[in-house]
C-alpha cells in the first residue's frame, strides 16, 4: 500500500477502506500486480536457456491465485494430491506441475501419475515400490544436502536430522534400487527450508547437486526449491535475487557444459511471490487499557492468521483509518480464548474502537493457514486483478460450520423434545 494524502492505497488506487465497507471485515486483500513484479523479478534474474519456476501454491491455495501464475507462465509445485487436481483445475498442463509430497502412500502417489505430473520422490523405500509399481514413469529424486537453513526449526527442512529428501550419503543405495527396478530419472530436485539469507547456502547445496546430478543420465531438470527470504519489517534482510540468480546460471551454465546437454533450471518459490501481496484487514472491536500495556482487540485471530503465534513471525500492523495520527504503542491481539498476540507494543498510530487495521505480507502461509477454531468463520478473499476488485472467496456461514458434521439421534434429551 502507498500512503497518499492521509490515505492508504491499493494497486490501481483503490482505497481499502471502501474494500471493507462493500466486503466486510475480516478480509484478505491480494494484488496481483505484486505477484506479477516478484515472478518477473526472478525470471529475469536468471540467465540459463531453460528456465522453469514453479509456484510452491501450499502459500496461498485460492484457485483464482494459481490461475494468475498459470497466466505468467509459471508451473505448480504441489505437495498433496488435492493441490494437483486444484493446479489442474485451474488450467496447468499436467507437465507443468510438480507434485513433491512427503510421507504419502505410494496409493497417493499413483493417483498423480495417473494425472500425468512430475512425480518428485523423497525416501528410499517409496522409491523401491515406485520403481517396482511404475517403472515406466520417470520420476525425479529429492536430494537431502544436510544443510542447516531457515529462519525457524518448522521451516528449516534440509538438515541432517530433518524428515525430508533421500540423503547424499544414501545415493549409492539410491542407485541401485533405480538399476534393480529399471527407472529412469528425469530430475533432481533440493528445497532447505523457507527463508534463506544468502546465494551461499544455495551454492553450497548446488556443488552437492551438481555431484550428484553428474551420476545420473537421463536428466531432464534440476530443481532447486524455495526458500527465498523476503523483508517483513524495515531493515530485514531480503534474498539478493540479482546476485543469486548470476552466481547460480554462471555455475549452471558451466555444469551444463559438463553434462554434454541444457537441463531445465526450476525453482518453486511460495512465500516470495505472494507473501508482500496480501493484506489482511481486520476491525479493532476494543481498546484495553491495564496497568502496563495498550491492547487493540481485533476481529480475528489464530484461526485466521496465525504466523506471529505459530513461528514467531513479524507483520508490520497499520492503522488503516487514520494513517497519520499520534502514535501510541499498542498490543495488538485477537478474540480466541488462548493467548493469540498479532504484534507486541507497536508504534501505531493512535487506534479508536471501530478503526480498521492492516496486517500487511498476509499473502503467503496466512489464509492458507486458517481453521474454524473457536468455530468462527474463515474471513473473505478478494483479488485485485488489472485495477479492479473481485470476491475470490465468500466469508464462511453457520452451513459451512455444520456441512460435515452428522448429527446422530441418539440423545435422550433431543428425542423426548421431538
Ligand atoms: C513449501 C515449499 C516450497 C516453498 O517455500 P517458500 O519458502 O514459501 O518459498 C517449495 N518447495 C517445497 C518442496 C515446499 O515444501
Amino acid at each position: 500500500m502507498i500512503l497518499e494524502n492521509n490515505r492508504y492505497l491499493l494497486s490501481g488506487g483503490i482505497d481499502p477502506l471502501e474494500l471493507c465497507s462493500k466486503y466486510d471485515c475480516p478480509l484478505y486483500v491480494y494484488d496481483s500486480a505484486i505477484m506479477e513484479r516478484q515472478y518477473k523479478r526472478i525470471n529475469d534474474a536468471f540467465n540459463v536457456k531453460n528456465l522453469k519456476l514453479n509456484y510452491a501454491c501450499k502459500a496461498l491455495t485460492n484457485i483464482n491465485v494459481l490461475k494468475v501464475f498459470n497466466e505468467l507462465g509459471a508451473g505448480l509445485d504441489t505437495v498433496s494430491i488435492q493441490e494437483v487436481k486444484l493446479g489442474l483445475k485451474a488450467g496447468f498442463a499436467p507437465q507443468d506441475i510438480i507434485y513433491t509430497p512427503n510421507c504419502v502412500s505410494l496409493e497417493e502417489i499413483s493417483l498423480a501419475v495417473a494425472e500425468g505430473v512430475k512425480i518428485n520422490i523423497d525416501n528410499t523405500s517409496i522409491l523401491e515400490q515406485f520403481g517396482q509399481a511404475h517403472p515406466d514413469v520417470p520420476v525425479c529424486i529429492r536430494v537431502n544436502p544436510h544443510i542447516m537453513a531457515g529462519g525457524n526449526s518448522k521451516t528449516s527442512v534440509g538438515h541432517i536430522d530433518s524428515k525430508f529428501g533421500i540423503s547424499f550419503h544414501q545415493m549409492p543405495l539410491a542407485h541401485r534400487i533405480v538399476e534393480a527396478t529399471g527407472l529412469t530419472v528425469e530430475g533432481l530436485h533440493m528445497h532447505t527450508g523457507s527463508g534463506i539469507l544468502d546465494a551461499e547456502v544455495f551454492l553450497r547445496g548446488a556443488e552437492i547437486l551438481f555431484n550428484i546430478a553428474s551420476e545420473f543420465p537421463d536428466l531432464d531438470y534440476i530443481d532447486f526449491g524455495s526458500g527465498f527470504k523476503v523483508p517483513y519489517k524495515e531493515g530485514d534482510i531480503a534474498t539478493d535475487i540479482e546476485d543469486l540468480g548470476e552466481k547460480i546460471s554462471d555455475r549452471f551454465n558451466t555444469f551444463c557444459e559438463e553434462y554434454g546437454r541444457d537441463l531445465t533450471l526450476m525453482f518453486e518459490p511460495g512465500k516470495y511471490l505472494v507473501s508482500e501481496a496480501g493484506f489482511f484487514f481486520v476491525k479493532v472491536n476494543v481498546i484495553k487499557q491495564t496497568t502496563s500495556t495498550i491492547f487493540a482487540g481485533i476481529d480475528s485471530g489464530l484461526n485466521h492468521l496465525i504466523r506471529p503465534m505459530f513461528y514467531n513471525a513479524y507483520h508490520e500492523i497499520v492503522n488503516v483509518s487514520k494513517p497519520t495520527g499520534k502514535p501510541r504503542f499498542y498490543t495488538v491481539v485477537g478474540y480466541i480464548c488462548e493467548t493469540d498476540t498479532f504484534g507486541t507494543n507497536r508504534r501505531i498510530s493512535e487506534i479508536h474502537e471501530g478503526e480498521i487495521l492492516c496486517i500487511e505480507h498476509a499473502g503467503a502461509y496466512c489464509s492458507s493457514m486458517a481453521s474454524n477454531y473457536n468455530s468462527r468463520y474463515r474471513p473473505a478473499e478478494v483479488m485485485i486483478y488489472k485495477g479492479k476488485d473481485y470476491l475470490i472467496r465468500k466469508r464462511e456461514t453457520m452451513e459451512d460450520l455444520l456441512r460435515n458434521q452428522v448429527e446422530v439421534p441418539v440423545f435422550v434429551k433431543e428425542k423426548v423434545e421431538s
